[in-house]
């Protein structure tokens, strides 16, 4: 082993990247080594990797650089790994140690430095810039642009929504589904049983507007108030991912004054990717006594509405409250940062199979990457599209109608790959959406 540079900054904690026994457990769970069977683009071989640009026995280059960012950061390997590695934690690392030593050519400079970490973070920045391409889409001109744009294009939903939430949006008599389910009497006059935050997001904001007013109904007809502090930011998911640890920080130290202003029970997010960099501030800012506290209060939805009670009671009575979804035969797709950063993959399956009861389908690979990724299907579209095409396979293969999830980008990739093939008559739904509409269906 080379002694470390007198020059280089040490970004690897020694101690985690060391538990890497070298066993070989996660390869088969990493969708890029399932892709291209090269070691370099499987987990150990790319903490080989960081290994090495760490101790300067191989240069930030092209080739080195290629195998880290063509990883999804999908974290797959974390959740299979026995040796406990936290390879998320040393993936982010390694990326903002390549930020701060690498050139890059000028347009994967403008996707990472302009495009995804200074406007989509800004909701107002992004729809500025989303109009010229809505535009486009809606005049059909995108096959004037070449390929690279035409995949980006495809990716803007039809149906964009944007939302404007109110502040504080109090606890609703519950509706007649839930009501059942909880075994009450009365329904006006219900007492909040507690007061959470909810953290709009970026993307959620201003392309799923609908699927964030759906959330808060939703947790108010748990029987929760609800706050969404207007001067909330971005998580700092984009940044982080991305290479930039600085701006992540900074991002997270706006959240933390944005959400203690008052004493939460919960705070909610309903886009996987943002929640688990939220659940890890604790580890952006170990410094700062405020982020554990925070973390800690971090759910996602599912995770909520399973853990606070009334909608886990859903699981017991499907039939009884199912109406507009039961011709539909559904499937859940586990978006990576749920089912492998956070381990939650019981709870929407609970809500998502009370509804659909014997209509319920589980798909082969349904915690495999869709390759979305965050902003991955911008900055890798020919990885991305591989994987795109192999979950629109395991979605076909299963035979159902409707498909859920609980991430904005998640959908968006599936909704473009089942499209592309000639699948357009599959609903792609989030799952606030999903269960919003049955509650909606008890509820005239
Ligand atoms: S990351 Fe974990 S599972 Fe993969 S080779 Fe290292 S120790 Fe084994
Ligand atoms: S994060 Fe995902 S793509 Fe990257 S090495 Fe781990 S399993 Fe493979």
């Amino acid at each position: 082993m080379s002694p470390p540079s007198p020059t280089l900054p040490r970004f690897l904690d020694e101690a985690k990247s060391l538990a890497c026994i070298h066993c070989g457990l996660c390869l088969g769970s990493c969708p890029t080594y399932l892709a291209t069977g090269n070691e370099n683009d499987s987990p150990r071989g790319r903490i080989y990797l960081m290994r090495a640009i760490q101790e300067e026995r191989i240069p930030i280059g092209d080739t080195s650089v290629r195998h880290i960012d063509t990883c999804l950061g999908c974290r797959a390997c974390e959740a299979a790994c026995p040796s406990g590695v936290h390879y998320g934690e040393l993936l982010e690392a390694t990326r903002d140690h390549i930020e701060h030593h690498h050139r890059r050519p000028p347009f994967q400079t403008f996707l990472r430095r302009i495009l995804i970490e200074r406007i989509f973070p800004h909701p107002w920045r992004m729809k500025l810039a989303l109009a010229p391409a809505r535009l486009i889409k809606r005049a059909g001109a995108g096959h004037l642009f070449p390929k690279f744009i035409r995949d980006a294009l495809s990716l803007l939903p039809d149906d964009m929504s944007e939302g404007d939430l109110p502040e504080l949006s109090r606890a609703l008599a519950p509706s007649l589904s839930l009501h059942q389910m909880r075994g009450e009497g009365g329904g006006e006059g219900l007492r909040a049983l507690g007061r959470v935050g909810f953290i709009r997001g970026c993307v959620m904001n201003v392309m799923f507007g609908r699927t964030n007013e759906n959330t808060i109904r939703l947790l108010n007809l748990a029987g929760y108030d609800v706050i969404t502090p207007r001067d909330q930011g971005c998580c700092g998911a984009l940044h982080a991912h991305g290479g930039n640890l600085s701006a992540a920080r900074a991002a997270a130290r706006a959240n933390l004054d944005a959400f203690s202003r008052e004493p939460l029970d919960a705070i909610i997010i309903n886009a996987a990717g943002c929640g688990s960099t939220l659940k890890e501030y604790s580890r952006l800012l170990p410094d700062d006594p405020r982020a554990a506290a925070f973390s800690a209060k971090v759910k996602d939805l599912s995770e909520f509405l399973v853990q606070s009670g009334p909608l886990s009671a859903v699981s017991g009575a499907p039939s009884t409250i199912n109406s507009k979804l039961s011709t539909q035969r559904v499937t859940f797709h586990d978006a990576c940062h749920l089912a492998h950063a956070q381990r939650i993959t019981q709870p929407p399956r609970v809500l998502v199979k009370a509804i659909a009861g014997d209509n319920y389908l589980e798909m082969p690979e349904p915690d495999v990457c869709c390759g979305s990724a965050g902003s991955y299907n911008l900055t890798e579209p020919e990885m991305a599209e591989r994987l795109q095409v192999r979950k629109v396979g395991n979605i076909l293969r299963t035979g159902a109608t409707c498909i859920v999830t609980t991430n904005p980008g998640c959908l968006l990739q599936m909704r473009t790959g089942l499209d592309k093939a000639g699948a357009s008559h599959i609903e792609t739904l989030h799952i606030a959406d999903f269960l919003a509409r049955h509650l909606d269906a008890g509820n005239p």
